[in-house]
């Protein structure tokens, strides 16, 4: 692939899935074979052991590895959630800058065709993630049976383009509800026969409903990999490629009594799986800790596409240095820094510090670290939170009075 006047780019692959908590897969550990698809891809790639998620939700996380830059500078550190019956339209939401420089554009400006298909209603065009794409296709929150005809489509563009592709998809399974996907080994008859469970559910419930719904969402993980390796092969995947997998964040399953996702720091929440393959990264378990946001660097340099200062090229072995997460829940900000096995979190309320290394549950606070605290004080010093663009807004009354936007739609009458 190339043409003949420059060096031929690797294909780039960027296959994330949302919701997908690292200790979950049987690549890193996990006794269910829930990965085995991923194992595969790992065996020639860096897998990062310890790779910490910039938020516990979808828009801050994929905000941060889409440009290299913390969500919080860039404003997309808070966004309202979305519901299934809402019009995006008439949403006050957050959008990625145009001044931002995302991993599309950067592609797009050295040669690279484009293309994304995304699943989750909060990375519409609208809300600014379409830049640098040239073909986007987002379908809200869908199941892979409507992800697969886009991707088949794709294919014969990327296979029969002369340009090199980058690819980017995104899968909203195994995020809740968790379903009872037909053929998972370990589900029960009775699995199949309940109702699909939510976190909201899970809040109180006996434990064998929690049993239950992790091996749904066990499922709905194996379901999400077996699909990704027919797309691999859909799409060429070839071993000169660069391949990107990871998730956006994890999900709570009890721990802390929490259930779900964007309610706190903990690894439960932000610790995801992270493999890079290209024939520039040193394949290898790596024990240092990384942010998403160094995949920005490290995606783009396997490529042959150098920038700096926007988090690290982690390609080859690296030394721990301290990598940060944020969540805003109404009008708290929680803030976690991690440096080596040594993990701080900031709320309200005050800091706790966990050694990793012994207590990888995070069930005992220790005394905050004076260090810790420190770096996260420089942090938020040196890259304060920003207002960011935003669509619609307060604007939007405005609009509607001139007729730009549709007024919501008013609940019918009894
Ligand atoms: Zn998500």
């Amino acid at each position: 692939m190339g043409c003949a006047s420059a060096p031929s780019r690797p294909d780039v692959f960027l296959f994330t899935v949302d919701t997908l908590r690292a200790d979950r897969t049987s690549t890193y550990g996990h006794t269910r074979s829930t990965t085995p698809f991923l194992s595969e891809l790992a065996e020639g790639s860096a897998v990062f052991e310890q790779c910490q998620a910039p938020s516990s939700w979808t828009v801050p996380s994929l905000a941060s590895l889409h440009t290299g830059q913390h969500a919080w500078t860039i404003g997309m550190h808070d966004a309202p959630s979305l519901h299934v019956d809402q019009r995006l339209e008439q949403v006050d939401h957050p959008a990625l800058p145009e001044s931002t420089t995302t991993l599309a554009e950067r592609l797009s400006a050295e040669g690279y065709a484009t293309h994304a298909v995304v699943s989750n209603r909060h990375l519409v065009k609208r809300f600014g993630w379409a830049q640098g794409f040239d073909t986007y296709r987002s379908v809200g929150w869908a199941p892979v049976d409507e992800v697969d005809p886009l991707v088949q489509e794709l294919a014969e563009s990327v296979r029969g383009s002369t340009q090199p592709s980058f690819v980017w998809i995104h899968l909203f399974d195994p995020h809740d509800p968790y379903f009872a996907v037909p053929g998972t080994p370990w589900l029960t008859e009775g699995d199949h026969a309940a109702s699909p469970g939510t976190p909201g559910e899970l809040v109180g419930a006996e434990p064998e409903a929690v049993e239950r719904a992790l091996r749904l969402y066990d499922g709905e993980i194996r379901d999400a990999d077996s699909w990704l390796r027919r797309a691999s092969e859909v799409l060429g995947v070839g071993d000169d490629d660069v391949v990107l997998f990871a998730s956006d964040h994890g999900e709570a399953f009890g721990e802390r009594g929490h259930f779900g996702h964007r309610r706190a720091l903990y690894q439960e929440s932000i610790r995801v799986p992270c493999v890079l393959r290209a024939p520039s990264v040193t394949a290898r378990r790596e024990p240092a800790p990384v942010g998403l946001r160094d995949m920005h660097q490290s995606l783009l340099a396997a490529a042959g596409v150098d920038v700096s200062g926007l988090g690290r090229d982690v390609r080859r072995e690296v030394a721990p240095v301290p990598v940060f997460s944020q969540l805003v829940r109404g009008s708290h900000t929680s803030w976690a820094v991690r440096d080596g096995n040594q993990k701080q979190i900031r709320t309200a309320a005050g800091e706790q510090r966990f050694d990793l290394a012994a207590d990888p549950g995070e069930r005992t606070a220790l005394a905050p670290n004076a260090a810790l605290s420190s770096a996260l004080d420089a942090l938020i010093r040196s890259d304060p939170p920003a207002e960011g663009e935003r669509v619609l807004g307060p604007k939007t009354a405005e609009l509607e009075a001139l007729g730009y936007v549709d007024p919501a739609p008013k609940p019918s009458a009894p």
